[in-house]
């Protein structure tokens, strides 16, 4: 059935004939690649998974050679010179959430010493680092997003304001040093890619005395003399992405990698990064509710059990239609944030002012909330079935629930919705006894 604007169909609704043909060749790759990819290494001990030629090594290396790593970036930093619109990337990134979140993830955090080389990079590091990374289609380059330390998780987006008292000093520092800065410390072990990435993009407190809230942020080549990895970490879900330490002793960081120098990682930085980092994951998270809805479906189509098939009970299709409800309400909201984002991050337009942190927060705990739930839910719809090892909703359902650990937990990213709402949210104030006056 062909379907001008979607149709029949709201998740297609405003897609071109182009967008469609994204969708299917995505889609194509999540089932063909990602999730077979996913399937195997979610098996695989962690020292396996990070071995030559593992299946997470030949995924990515995919994903390069059909130039998938190229479709978020603008055509002056090697992009699609008709650049892929918001919904077009929603799409995008919600088939690769539907195939894998794990392999997603990587996906992502590869993207991220990238995208800010194309936004703050100086000319000699986008020469020669950037361009060969964009070019590459093999997978030589792999990045990751080294944010959170041991004793600093949560507080790190907790620290909106810049409070350095409620920080307390950072586990990595950066000192001034001939010509560019010294990176003593470490990063926590769930560092996404850290165990294999070449590159990572760094957070580090600017001096001895500070606190992160302060930082510099710059690219830094993990083969560089210093730098050490722990052990890929066993996690519960996510394991298609393997985790890890990166330690830090006396690494050399030149001047021109710095990206950001140091200052206030609030209100500018951060919350604008945060703000698209937010909006991406949210439209991956509806990947996840997607699948763990799809499996669901499926399954009670199928089940017979007392003689008649379970969609006849009033439970599984009252079930059904809470996962497709939630699985909607997630898609809109998170395909509104990423086009808010895009289209008002600074540097988006001339004069942008900045996008929403509390609108992409909001979707991305929405649509996080989302996934777990509808994964749960479909996992009861599978009854012991879905506690085996053998069935993908088991780790659908694992996977959901990392996502509300991950990128920010739930409870955090919400605190820092409701700190913008409090001290931002306008709104009109009518006094009740003038309006009744005037009824
Ligand atoms: C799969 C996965 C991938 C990840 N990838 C990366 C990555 O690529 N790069 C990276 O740097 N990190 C990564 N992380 C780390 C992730 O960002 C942190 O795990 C997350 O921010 C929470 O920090 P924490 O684990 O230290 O928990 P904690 O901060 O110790 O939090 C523990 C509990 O206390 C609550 N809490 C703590 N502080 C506050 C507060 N101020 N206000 C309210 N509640 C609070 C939290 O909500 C939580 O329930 C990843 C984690 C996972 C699970």
């Amino acid at each position: 059935m062909g379907h001008e604007n979607g149709g029949l169909f709201l998740d297609l609704a405003g897609l071109g004939e182009d967008e469609l043909v994204l969708r299917e060749q995505a889609h194509r790759i999540a089932v063909e690649v990602l999730r077979p990819a996913a399937w195997v290494l979610d098996r695989m001990t962690p020292a396996q998974r990070i071995a030559p030629g593992s299946p997470f090594f030949t995924t990515m290396a995919t994903l390069k050679s059909l130039g998938y790593h190229r479709f978020f970036l603008p055509a002056e930093a090697g992009g699609p010179e008709e650049p892929l619109s918001p919904l077009a990337q929603s799409v995008v990134l919600e088939e690769l959430g539907w195939g894998s979140l794990g392999l997603a993830t990587a996906f992502l955090v590869d993207m991220l010493p990238v995208i800010t080389m194309s936004r703050f990079g100086s000319p000699e590091l986008q020469a020669e680092l950037m361009v060969p990374w964009v070019e590459d289609e093999t997978g030589a380059f792999h990045g990751c997003w080294a944010i959170t330390e041991p004793d600093h998780g949560s507080d790190f987006i907790g620290q909106r304001d810049g409070d350095a008292r409620s920080y307390g000093r950072a586990q990595l520092v950066a000192e001034p040093g001939d010509g560019g800065w010294v990176l003593r410390g470490q990063k926590s072990a769930w560092v996404s890619s850290g165990p294999i990435a070449t590159h990572a993009a760094v957070h580090a407190q600017a001096g001895r005395d500070g606190d992160l809230s302060h930082s510099l942020f710059a690219v830094v080549a993990l083969d560089d003399p210093g730098v050490r990895r722990g052990a890929p970490a066993d996690m519960l879900g996510v394991r298609d992405d393997p985790q890890g330490e990166l330690f830090f002793d006396e690494v050399f960081v030149p001047e021109r990698n710095v990206l950001v120098p140091p200052g206030p990682f609030y209100p500018v930085f951060g919350d604008q990064l945060l703000c698209l980092t937010s909006s991406v994951i949210s439209n991956v998270a509806v990947g996840v509710a997607r699948a763990a809805f799809e499996e669901a479906l499926h399954h009670a189509r199928q089940r017979i059990q007392g003689g008649g098939p379970i969609t006849r009970h009033k439970n599984i299709q009252l079930t059904l239609y809470a996962m497709f409800e939630r699985v909607e309400t997630a898609r809109a909201y998170s395909r509104a944030a990423l086009a808010h984002t895009q289209a008002n991050v600074p540097g988006s337009s001339p004069g942008a002012l900045g996008a929403s942190p509390r609108h992409a927060r909001a979707a991305q705990v929405y649509a996080k909330r989302a996934a777990y739930e509808v994964a749960h839910d479909a996992l009861q719809v599978f009854g012991a079935q879905g506690l085996s090892r053998d069935s993908l909703i088991e780790k659908l359902f694992r996977d959901a629930r990392s996502l509300l650990i991950e990128d920010g937990t739930l409870e955090v990213l919400a605190l820092d919705a409701a700190r913008d709402l409090i001290q931002n949210y306008e709104h009109e104030t009518y006094d009740l006894e003038e309006m009744m006056a005037t009824w």
